[in-house]
């Protein structure tokens, strides 16, 4: 049980390390003075400071200073691995919501161009079955050919509709990606719900027709609502925000300190 706690530590401590080195340290020289002298010392060096983040002393002087209350509140083990793992998602969903409203945009310019596309399809299609007939090859038969033919066949009121569900899902994931990267609790919210809407639809895709690109979009999306509402406590799950709350609160070394200074 201890090794497993310990071994805990060192996984969280690698993460601080590595953004602290990344970003440097954050320290911070809390106006009440009995905390203050918590976190400094003394070294051959001059004064150093304990980082609010990893917690080793960095020389020199506080990077800023005030009342303990106003001091920052950096994301620790755990949480900042989980900060990570969710910005990650964030760039997914911006990726995704950027490719749909590009997707909506080629709908909505076929939309608008499909006259003069069904007159050349029209003109040229004799044509192609010509060419079809002579090398034997069935031209008109091919997959982008019957494609096309679907979309001219398409309603224009359809494709309008096709357009606008397109960019709307597009916007949506766009604020997911916004929500989720300034890791905001309602961001969070809306990546969860804005993606098990759509898990019925991506079962019945599957069932429709298998490819590995739709297992691996839906099996990612099924990890990314059941880690998000585990590990962020949401709906009430764990003892929901007080808990989460409760939980960062005890990983801040300013409010160790702080109890340890009111003892
Ligand atoms: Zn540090």
């Amino acid at each position: 049980m201890k090794d497993k706690e310990a071994r805990r530590k060192t996984t969280a401590r690698r993460w601080e390390l590595r953004f602290c080195g990344r970003r440097g340290h954050l320290t911070y020289a809390p106006d009440e003075s009995g905390l203050a002298g918590r976190l400094r010392t003394e070294t051959a060096q001059g004064e150093a400071w304990r980082c609010l983040r990893c917690g080793d002393y960095a020389i020199g002087a506080p990077a800023a200073s005030g009342p303990a209350d106003d001091a920052p509140t950096p994301l620790r083990g755990k949480a900042l691995r989980d900060a990570f793992i969710i910005r990650l998602l964030a760039i997914e969903r911006l990726l995704r919501g950027l490719f749909l409203i590009a997707a909506a945009y080629v709908v909505w310019r076929f939309v608008g161009a499909r006259d003069s596309v069904q007159r050349v399809f029209d003109k040229d299609l004799p044509a192609v079955r010509d060419l079809s007939r002579r090398t034997g090859i069935d031209f008109a038969d091919a997959a982008p050919t019957r494609l096309l033919q679907r979309a001219l066949d398409a309603g224009h009121g359809t494709l309008v509709l096709l357009a606008a569900g397109v960019l709307a899902y597009g916007l949506l994931e766009l604020l997911e990606a916004y929500g989720l990267w300034i890791m905001k609790r309602w961001g969070e919210y809306v990546a969860v719900v804005g993606t098990a809407i759509f898990l019925p639809l991506e079962i019945y895709e599957l069932t429709e027709k298998v490819s590995a690109f739709k297992i691996v979009a839906f099996l990612i999306n099924l990890a990314a609502v059941a880690w998000l509402i585990w590990s962020k406590r949401l709906f009430g799950l764990r003892g929901g925000h007080a808990a989460f709350e409760k939980e960062r609160e005890s990983t801040s070394l300013l409010e160790v300190e702080r109890a340890a200074a009111r003892v």
